[in-house]
């Protein structure tokens, strides 16, 4: 694939260095303009120049603000000598001059002076403009000043040779499959137009770094065969105000002229932060208008007949703002997540393609010993043990050399903490299976989807998803009670396996613990405190995650009593998880050992699983 950068990016930078040197040179001439453009005059001390005054030597005198200039009496010869002087404040001047009978005055405009003063005027812009351009330049490899406004956008232009396509990418099937629908609305879309459907004009890939979120991109473009414009968010912020907002007008523009066409834009996160969550630290206009000036792009094209389609990248969703992912702008979201076991294998061998393998090279093995590997962790083990193979001078990679690069590549990502030795990855497996256990039980807390141990981000070592059946509003008391009880399954399940627990649970006791005071302070669940708000504020997200509000001012029983009524929400719900788990301890078990195996339970197989709970009487 052929990588083109926009053509007006190095010839405006180059316009910004002659702009640079000519401003330098105009500086010397500035400086030496009086000894080129005049002749050169002999500059005597003022004292000198008074003594000639008092001895009648001076003929005639030009006083001007920064010089005076004069010409002593002619000599015998004929000869006119000049001088000039720098002045002193000196009121007696005049008088002086006066009294000796020398002619004076200010001094006629000399015949350069319109070069003088062209070049104080234009010479400050200048060098500020050549100071501008060589901080740009030297700073973030921004461009130039007369291009500042130009997106710095990547064209990747379709060349048979290089071309990106689905069967590049391994390991995220489902995203892949959401994405195939996008390949279709940009080679046909009047299939869709026609009928009076709107194609979706963005499409949100969320997902750890180097889980193929780019390379996905890419694919869809390939596959359409169209022109795929990238650029990642932060590029769009700058330190000036307007520079992102013109960048974004800049790229939607060209990106029409291309259309149908794809852009890309990474780390969206970087311009699109909530704006209500704080996320603007004082003074972050730029950030807001550059976010503003997306959203008119986006709630403005598709108007007209192209089809211009946005894929962006971010692995912080829930710092995205609100408006970006309302209809008709980010409105699909696709999880691209790191790969299960099958997945690692199958990019394992789409990357192994490319190198030679020896003959006992068995890639599941590689796999199972690769757990919270993404993509491009893979990509480099494969990289990595055959750079090992060919300074082993070996003909081909042997396992060898694939579990010494996986020593290596684990060793730089343990540091991130994300890979799980063998008991951790037990305790992690049962954990989970715990909260899942638990949860199918709960009433009405939606249904357990998902049951993975595939670390996710940096805190999360594996999770279970649980979705609800239906959108809700309100909560029951008893719902409530069963979230809390779901969310301790995980510590729960730990007790009852191991009897001792880890440091793995605190976010899930920290969440149980803000839904039990919530209950206790806001919704009025208590009987002993009964029906009064005691946070103060509103709550303008239900359940969400921001953080408490303040607490009215309460007397310290109240307090007390408030800290005992959270403290008996959570231990009941504590216990009935332990009862439930207890109860199930053979299922807990065998679900354990099969998610141990597979890393990933979900589908049909997790329900048949669930099914098989047992109710405990509470
Ligand atoms: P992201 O954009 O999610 O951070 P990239 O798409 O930039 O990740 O991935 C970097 C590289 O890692 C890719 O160019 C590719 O070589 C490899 N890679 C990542 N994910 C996959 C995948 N699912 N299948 C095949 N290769 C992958
Ligand atoms: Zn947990």
């Amino acid at each position: 694939m052929a990588i083109k950068d926009q053509p007006q990016a190095p010839r405006s930078r180059q316009f910004g260095n002659i702009l640079l040197l000519i401003s330098g040179l105009l500086l010397l001439v500035n400086i030496f303009a009086p000894t080129l453009f005049g002749t050169p005059i002999p500059r005597v001390p003022y004292s000198l120049f008074i003594d000639q005054v008092q001895d009648m030597e001076v003929e005639r005198v030009s006083v001007g603000q920064n010089e005076i200039r004069y010409q002593l009496k002619p000599e015998a010869d004929g000869a006119v000598q000049t001088f000039i002087t720098t002045p002193v404040f000196d009121l007696e001047l005049p008088k002086l001059l006066e009294e000796k009978g020398v002619e004076f005055a200010a001094p006629p405009p000399p015949k350069n002076r319109w070069i003088t003063s062209l070049l104080g005027w234009v010479i400050p812009p200048l060098i500020f403009v050549g100071i501008w351009q060589l901080f740009l330049n030297r700073g973030n490899g921004a461009q130039g000043v007369l291009s500042i406004g130009k997106s710095k956008a990547k064209v990747y232009v379709e060349s048979d040779s290089g071309k990106v396509t689905f069967a590049d990418v391994a390991g995220v099937e489902e995203a892949k499959t959401e994405l195939v629908e996008i390949v279709e609305f940009l080679k046909t879309p009047q299939k869709f137009t026609q009928i009076g459907a709107k194609i979706p004009r963005g499409v949100l890939l969320i997902g750890p770094p180097g889980t193929g979120k780019t390379l996905l991109a890419k694919a869809v473009a390939g596959e359409a065969g169209v022109p795929f414009f990238s650029i990642s968010g932060s590029e769009f912020v700058e330190m000036f105000v307007g520079v992102g907002s013109s960048r974004v007008r800049d790229l939607f523009e060209q990106a029409k002229k291309q259309a149908p066409c794809i852009i890309f834009i990474d780390e969206l996160d970087a311009i699109g932060k909530s704006r209500a969550s704080g996320g603007f630290y004082g003074g972050n206009d730029e950030r807001e208008q550059t976010l503003n000036q997306l959203l008119t792009e986006m709630d403005g094209f598709g108007a007209d007949d192209k089809t211009v389609i946005v894929l962006a990248a971010t692995n912080r969703p829930e710092s995205l703002d609100a408006a970006l992912l309302r209809p008709g702008r980010f409105d699909r979201q696709v999880l691209v997540d790191r790969p299960d076991l099958s997945g690692r294998l199958a990019i394992l061998e789409v990357h192994s393609k490319a190198v030679k393998l020896g003959a006992d090279i068995d890639l599941k093995a590689i796999a199972t010993r690769t757990p919270g590997f993404a993509g491009a962790d893979l990509a480099n083990l494969v990289n990595e043990a055959a750079l090992l193979a060919a300074r082993n001078g070996r003909e081909a990679v042997a396992q060898e050399d694939f579990n010494e690069a996986i020593e290596r590549v684990v060793a730089g990502l343990e540091k991130k903490s994300r890979v799980l030795n063998e008991k951790e990855k037990k305790i992690v497996a049962y954990h989970e299976v715990g909260h899942a256990l638990v949860g199918a039980l709960m009433e009405s807390n939606g249904r357990v989807e998902k049951i993975s141990i595939v670390p996710r981000g940096m805190a999360a070592l594996g999770y279970t998803l649980q979705l609800p059946t239906e959108d809700r509003f309100l909560l029951s008391e008893a719902e409530l009670n069963g979230q809390i009880a779901t969310l301790l399954g995980g510590r729960s399940a730990e007790e009852v396996v191991f009897g001792s627990i880890t440091t793995g649970a605190s976010n899930d006791l920290q969440r149980a613990t803000d839904l039990a005071e919530r209950m206790v302070t806001t919704y009025g669940m208590s009987k002993v405190l009964g029906p009064l708000a005691y946070q103060q504020g509103q709550q303008n997200n239900f359940l969400g995650n921001e953080g408490m509000n303040p607490r009215r001012m309460v007397s310290p029983q109240t307090a007390e009593a408030i800290d005992q009524e959270v403290k008996g929400i959570v231990e009941a719900a504590h216990q009935k998880a332990l009862d439930i788990l207890n109860a199930n301890r053979e299922l807990l078990e065998t679900i354990t050992a099969k998610l141990l195996d597979t890393e990933v339970i979900e589908g049909e197989l997790l329900r048949d699983l669930l099914g098989q709970v047992n109710q405990v009487a509470v």
